[in-house]
């Protein structure tokens, strides 16, 4: 046999790139589906396919280089190495793993774009009959204290189920389902277009290398129906919005002994009308007086769980101050810690007063100092340049 290089008509410092070059010209010349009961093309097309197959791979190539076509041997180039390819399937192989996978914008067109999974010549049978069912989404919205304790729904959902007429198969008997005559039970069939062979999903079994000639009633064949189901989703304590809880195998039923898709339930958590969730704390507004926050009050303040608790603030109490109430907020939705209640305070300037209590507040005006306004006094500290010349 032929030296691989001189097969190929290339020279011992070609690049891959001429490899594949020579190897993609001399394929068309002598590919099979051109060449249709030539024993010499054939022939032909099994040598250039195995030069190829040692070449294109570099240490394949460096042996070669080195040892000839005996280095080969076990190797895989071919059966036996140097024997040669020992049948058109290795060839095809060859030449499906050169060009045939989407890998060559040439031939791209030839073989629909895709590229496609395995080929007829590689022994492969049709993929895994087996599909898994859809997953499906749903939304649910629950309430802030139901996020904060956690709460059970139930949904309503349509999926597709195991016809329970035919235990999903489809036909009334055994004997209802025949290996698809088009495709020998392959689930692939194979094209021609123009000199190229391609393999397709069979138009008859779609794929599932049999046919069913005594369809089930209930299913018309599919093995599944649509039913409307319950189903009753915890949701733990701690959720937030825009969580999503998987519920695995809640989904439609598979087909061909496939596992059921999963249920994802998308939740929406309601705002409150007094807290405000930041994380897992909570935080709320508490409004009080201006006397009040001047001369010190006890305050009782709803929380979500314990309803109410009490807090001490204390007197000179600026606004927007924060007193932390521990474990009040909400519970780690991942089972451990909780965030505490957040109690901002919020002092609010009396309005609508009475001439009394303007005078009152005229008379205490004129008793304040600096000392009881400490933000007050720093403040005019500090713009006291912009003022003076
Ligand atoms: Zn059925
Ligand atoms: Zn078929």
């Amino acid at each position: 046999m032929a030296d691989y290089y001189e097969t190929l008509e290339i020279t011992k410092n070609a690049t891959a790139e001429e490899i594949k070059k020579a190897y993609r010209k001399k394929a068309l010349k002598y590919h099979p589906d051109k060449n249709p009961g030539n024993a010499d093309a054939e022939k032909r097309f099994k040598e250039i396919s195995e030069a190829y197959e040692v070449l294109s791979d570099d240490s394949k190539r460096q042996i070669y280089d080195r040892h000839g076509k005996n280095g080969l041997s076990g190797m895989g180039a071919g059966h036996g190495g140097g024997q040669g390819f020992a049948s058109m399937d290795e060839a095809m192989r060859t030449f499906m793993g050169a060009f045939g996978m989407g890998g060559d914008s040439i031939f791209d067109s030839f073989f629909g774009g895709g590229g496609g999974g395995g080929n007829e010549y590689g022994g492969s049978t049709a993929g895994s009959r087996a599909r898994q069912g859809a997953s499906k989404r749903v939304n649910i919205t629950i309430s802030f204290e139901e996020a904060a304790r956690g709460v059970d729904k139930e949904l309503a959902i349509t999926n597709y189920v195991s016809c329970s007429n035919c235990h999903g198969k489809g036909a009334n008997s055994s004997q209802g389902i025949k290996t698809c005559s088009h495709c020998g039970g392959r689930g692939q069939v194979i094209e021609q277009r123009g000199f190229f062979s391609m393999t397709m999903t069979c138009p008859d079994c779609h794929g599932e290398g049999r046919v069913i000639t005594d369809p089930c009633k209930e299913c018309h064949g599919q093995g599944v129906v649509k039913e409307k189901q319950h189903v009753k989703v915890h949701i733990p304590a701690g959720v937030d919005s825009g969580m999503r809880l998987k519920m695995s195998g809640y989904g439609d039923a598979g087909q061909g002994g496939g596992p059921a898709g999963d249920l994802y339930v998308f939740v929406t958590v309601d705002a409150h009308s007094i807290f405000e969730r930041h994380g897992n704390d909570i935080v709320l507004d508490l409004p009080i007086s201006f006397s009040e926050a001047a001369l010190g009050c006890k305050k009782e303040v709803p929380s979500l769980f314990s309803h109410v608790s009490r807090i001490t603030i204390p007197e000179g109490t600026q606004n927007g101050k924060t007193f932390r109430i521990k474990g009040e907020g909400f519970p780690s939705v991942h089972g451990h810690g909780k965030g505490d209640l957040l109690v901002r305070i919020f002092v609010e300037t009396p309005t609508q007063l009475g001439e009394k209590q303007k005078e009152l507040l005229r008379q205490f005006s004129e008793l304040e100092g600096p000392g009881n306004l400490p933000k007050n006094k720093s403040f005019l500290d500090k713009i006291k340049g912009f003022f003076s010349p």
